[in-house]
């Protein structure tokens, strides 16, 4: 490494289970970018300073997870559409006048992940039932409703969290109580989890997919473990299944980008390089 190395990171907290490092870490190897990538731990009390200190740090800019990305938000001298659009910020650039450059990379990360793991896939022919309303819920549903789909049924535990978000991203929201699941389903074309159930550590997400349509896919963002109960009963079902570790990988690639200055290929070799490290 020499004295010009590119810097960026992650910041979070916790941030030690952060899988990024791997990512981006594979790809500066692979392009021989003299660059390194951190994980950057930030307590509460603390971010503000993280944030104004990046660009007096020399990093190029910084990656934002749990439970920083809407003080990321607050924090950014300027927002690009999708980080506006989605009320959070998960990629802070520091651009060439030292000003910080709030990005969300997330709802790209979604879709180019759909788009790949089931080709053809048209997210504006059917409706989509979302299951969840947290920060993850919210950029799948701008992704959804930007790429025109033409209903986005809204499910959550807390009922009025997913009145709140189908009220702050306006257009075709319909939020249903979770007992509704079954008529939901009946002429969807895409179920996505973005609830936390089925990760490693969590409940399983209890879910009867027999009244999908025999042509729906089915994606589950959770990605620990890779093949997650849902994803396994939709295949058992015939169903396409789309796991999460490829939203992972397509967020971080324009990220990548606005770090290092060139945008990686998404292919086999990084997600195997992932996958072995889950
Ligand atoms: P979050 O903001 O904390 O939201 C959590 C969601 O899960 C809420 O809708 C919550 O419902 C629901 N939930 C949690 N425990 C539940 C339970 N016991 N029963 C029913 N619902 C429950 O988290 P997030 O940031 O949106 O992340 C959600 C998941 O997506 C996580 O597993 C995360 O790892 C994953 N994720 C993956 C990617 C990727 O790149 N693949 C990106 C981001 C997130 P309530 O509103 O009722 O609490």
């Amino acid at each position: 490494m020499s004295d010009a190395i590119r810097l960026a990171g992650v910041i979070g907290h916790p941030v030690a289970h952060s899988r990024s490092p791997l990512l981006h870490r594979f790809w500066l190897r692979r392009y021989g970018i003299d660059g390194d990538y951190v994980k950057l731990p930030v307590a509460p009390g603390g971010v503000r300073a993280a944030f104004a200190g990046l660009a007096a740090l020399g990093f190029r800019g910084a990656n934002v997870t749990v439970p920083w990305k809407i003080e990321a938000f607050r924090f950014a001298d300027r927002l690009d559409r999708a980080a506006r659009r989605i009320g959070a910020v998960n990629t802070l650039v520091v651009a060439q006048d030292g000003r910080l450059e709030g990005r969300n990379t997330d709802a790209h990360g979604f879709l180019a992940n759909l788009r790949s793991g089931a080709p053809g896939f048209d997210p504006s022919a059917a409706p989509a039932v979302l299951l969840g309303a947290g920060g993850a819920a919210r950029a799948v549903a701008v992704a959804l409703l930007d790429a025109g789909c033409p209903e986005v049924r809204l499910l959550n535990r807390t009922v009025a969290s997913a009145d709140s978000l189908a009220s702050a991203l306006g257009g075709p929201i319909t939020v249903f109580p979770m007992t509704e699941t079954a008529r939901t389903m009946l002429d969807a074309g895409l179920l996505v989890n973005a609830t936390s159930l089925g990760m490693s550590g969590q409940p399983a997400l209890e879910i009867d997919l027999s009244a999908l349509p025999a042509g729906a896919v089915v994606n589950d963002i959770v990605y620990t473990p890779l093949e997650t109960p849902l994803l396994a009963a939709a295949r058992a079902r015939g169903l396409r299944a789309v796991d999460g570790l490829g939203m992972l990988i397509h967020q971080a690639a324009p990220a990548f980008e606005a770090f290092f200055g060139l945008r990686p290929e998404v292919d086999a070799a990084v997600r195997s390089h992932l996958v072995d490290r889950l």
